[in-house]
């Protein structure tokens, strides 16, 4: 018996493209034989991830899955989206490992970088010989990002930055960190490489969520830049909110990893455990709640499938994936959180992934948008109304 049965109750595989399940396979198996059973180690570990895997994630593609050239693997967006949907099977942070990477820096340098920049930086972060952070959020502003405190000031050819970044992943392993800034109202992107003279970053320590996962700090004190770190193709928020499209994208798809995977293993447990004369999985209880487990994955596949083929028709909308998101991460959650409860004392250690996954989605809840703010984006859109 395999280790993971995936989901599939409206047999959407048949609307896949061979490649599509291709790539997604090939990530499968690696999550089960490479990640998992390194995973163990890292999670009772606060803040480390098994780094010694970016070079076999780099041999699969998966840093800027959906990009094409500069050494990316040019997949369309259902197959990056069911890579997402695998990794996130795994944990959590191994998706956030490679969204970052391929929506947050390879991203913007792709769009938005000069050709040098590009050249530079996407060949080295798709082969995972440099790893890129993306700082936008700061310590008072998360949800408001357009407050940030960081500035950028032109001083004779060179750019100098000061601000603090918060709740940065991989901050403190990058080579290269898309730090966004305000240059008097407006907003710019910079490149600041590890080492750059008044740059540094700190882990952030004593997470009970996302602890596969390095989040750290980024402080910048009169850090000098030349002309050439800017990224010169895009001003205003319309720079970074680009970006996390991209990787909330990835997140719809991601957050059904992990409830398919919470899915799976409560549904196995509940087969065999006995309760009461009889298998869990013969309760009432535990079939209605299998079967909203199964139901809403359903229903989340569909909306993520529809979207990533909206986006290689180029129809894409951000409050379709504001939708995705919010309702993805949502449902996942409340599938961890079932699938916990039936899991009785077993849920609540490691040798089961149900908890993890669980405190994991609070974070992934909270970070490229709230729960909240998805919501807020999409009464907009509905309305035309901002909410105050
Ligand atoms: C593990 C982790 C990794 C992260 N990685 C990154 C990263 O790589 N790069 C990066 O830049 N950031 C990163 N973040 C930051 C993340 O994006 C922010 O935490 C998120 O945007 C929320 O901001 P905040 O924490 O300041 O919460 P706040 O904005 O203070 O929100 C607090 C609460 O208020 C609600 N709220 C906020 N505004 C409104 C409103 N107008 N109306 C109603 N309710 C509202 C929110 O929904 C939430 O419930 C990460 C966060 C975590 C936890």
């Amino acid at each position: 018996m395999p280790d993971f049965d995936s989901p599939d109750f409206l047999l959407l595989d048949d609307l896949l493209a061979e490649e599509e399940r291709l790539a997604r396979d090939a990530v499968r198996d690696f999550v089960s034989k490479d990640f998992l059973p390194l995973l163990q180690e890292h999670v009772r570990q606060d803040g480390s991830f098994p780094m010694q895997l970016v070079p076999r994630m780099a041999e699969l593609g998966l840093f800027g899955a959906n990009l094409h050239g500069y050494g990316c693997a040019g997949m369309s967006n259902v197959a990056y989206g069911l890579v997402m949907q695998e990794l996130e099977r795994g944990d959590s942070g191994l998706r956030s490992f490679a969204s970052v990477q391929g929506g947050l820096v390879m991203y913007p340098i792709y769009s938005y970088g000069s050709e040098a920049q590009k050249e530079r930086w996407l060949p080295a972060l798709a082969s995972g010989k440099a790893i890129g952070c993306f700082g936008l959020t700061e310590p008072d502003f998360g949800s408001f990002a357009t407050g940030m405190r960081t500035r950028a000031e032109k001083k004779g050819s060179r750019w100098v930055l000061n601000g603090t970044k918060r709740w940065i992943t991989n901050g403190t392993v990058s080579d290269v960190a898309v730090v966004w800034a305000k240059v008097d109202d407006d907003v710019r992107g910079f490149l600041v490489e590890r080492g750059t003279k008044g740059f540094e970053a700190r882990d952030i320590k004593g997470k009970f969520s996302l602890r596969a996962s390095i989040t750290s700090e980024l402080f910048l004190s009169d850090v000098e830049l030349p002309e050439e770190n800017l990224l010169p193709g895009v001003r205003g928020m319309k720079g970074p909110l680009s970006c996390l499209t991209q990787a909330r994208y990835g997140i719809a798809w991601g957050a059904l990893g992990a409830a398919m995977g919470c899915y799976d293993e409560v549904l196995r447990y509940a087969k065999e455990r006995i309760v009461q004369g009889g298998p869990l999985a013969s309760k009432q209880i535990a079939q209605q709640r299998l079967v909203f487990m199964l139901t809403e994955i359903t229903k989340g596949q569909l909306l993520a499938l529809r979207l990533g083929r909206l986006k290689d028709e180029g129809r894409l909308h951000h409050a379709m994936v504001s939708m995705a998101k919010m309702n993805n991460v949502d449902v996942a959650l409340r599938i961890a959180r079932e699938a916990r409860d039936l899991l009785g004392a077993n849920g609540i250690v490691d040798d089961y992934s149900a908890m993890r996954h669980m405190v994991n989605l609070e974070t992934v809840r909270t970070y490229e948008g709230t729960h909240d703010i998805h919501t807020l984006i999409l009464g907009e859109h509905i309305t035309g109304m901002r909410a105050l």
